[in-house]
């Protein structure tokens, strides 16, 4: 099952995310969690990463491709993979069709979420996570039982750097212009399915997984 999980942010793929690896025991691969990683860790990747992320810019394409190349060559992606957050640019879609045809594989779907960008700067000002766990929260359309605590695990929920009201309006334009070729380029291919994103969060998941269990018959 080789997946790709677009949307813009906020639209909710971190949430569909989690169920989809879940439920279908593949591995969750995000470049926004690799790169944040990464700036935690203060390695030379995060701190090439930090000064585009903090103004909602892509990091180059050569860095980002370079990291999914060699996380994809993984072991545990030979039973499939979740993209989320990649490919962003068509040259990044190029480079991905490379990679897969160099490991003999083919995508199943392009899972887009679809949410009117005028919903999205809510969500994403309101947006809290997991600092343990990753797990995300927002305060008025999905809050945790009790406020700034993770209910998985205890941890301390926080408020994404990128998420404030400045960077979001920001990240929102640079991410409608940088995925309606990418739309083009996979409709165009066959792979893209469309889902809509303003639903209840588990009517989402319903959807998505009526056209997963599809691929395993
Ligand atoms: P995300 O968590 O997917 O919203 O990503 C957060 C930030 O990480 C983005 O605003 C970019 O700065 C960077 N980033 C994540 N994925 C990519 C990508 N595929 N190409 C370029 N930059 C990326």
């Amino acid at each position: 099952m080789n997946l790709i999980l677009m949307g813009l942010p906020g639209a909710g793929k971190g949430t569909q995310a989690e169920q989809i690896v879940e439920n279908y025991n593949i591995p969750h691969i995000s470049t926004g969690d690799m790169f944040r990683a990464a700036m935690s860790e203060g390695t030379e990747l995060g701190l090439k990463a930090k000064s585009f992320m903090d103004q909602g810019q892509l990091v180059p394409d050569e860095v980002t491709i370079g990291i999914v190349r060699e996380r994809l060559g993984k072991d545990d992606c030979k039973k499939g993979f979740l993209l989320d957050g990649f490919p962003r640019t068509v040259a990044q879609a190029e480079a991905l069709e490379v990679m897969l045809s160099d490991l003999e594989r083919t995508l199943d779907y392009v899972l887009h979420i679809h949410v009117d960008q005028s919903l999205l700067l809510d969500r994403l000002t309101g947006r809290r996570i997991c600092k343990n766990c990753g797990a995300t929260y927002h305060l008025i359309f999905n809050p945790p039982a009790n406020e700034g605590v993770c209910d998985k695990c205890g941890g301390e929920l926080y408020q994404r750097a990128d998420d404030n009201a400045e960077t979001v309006g920001n990240r929102l334009e640079v991410n409608t212009k940088q995925m309606k070729p990418l739309l083009d380029f996979y409709q165009a291919k066959g792979y893209l399915r469309t889902i809509d994103g303003e639903q209840e969060i588990d009517q989402v998941y319903v959807n998505i997984d009526e056209l997963l269990k599809g691929l395993n018959k």
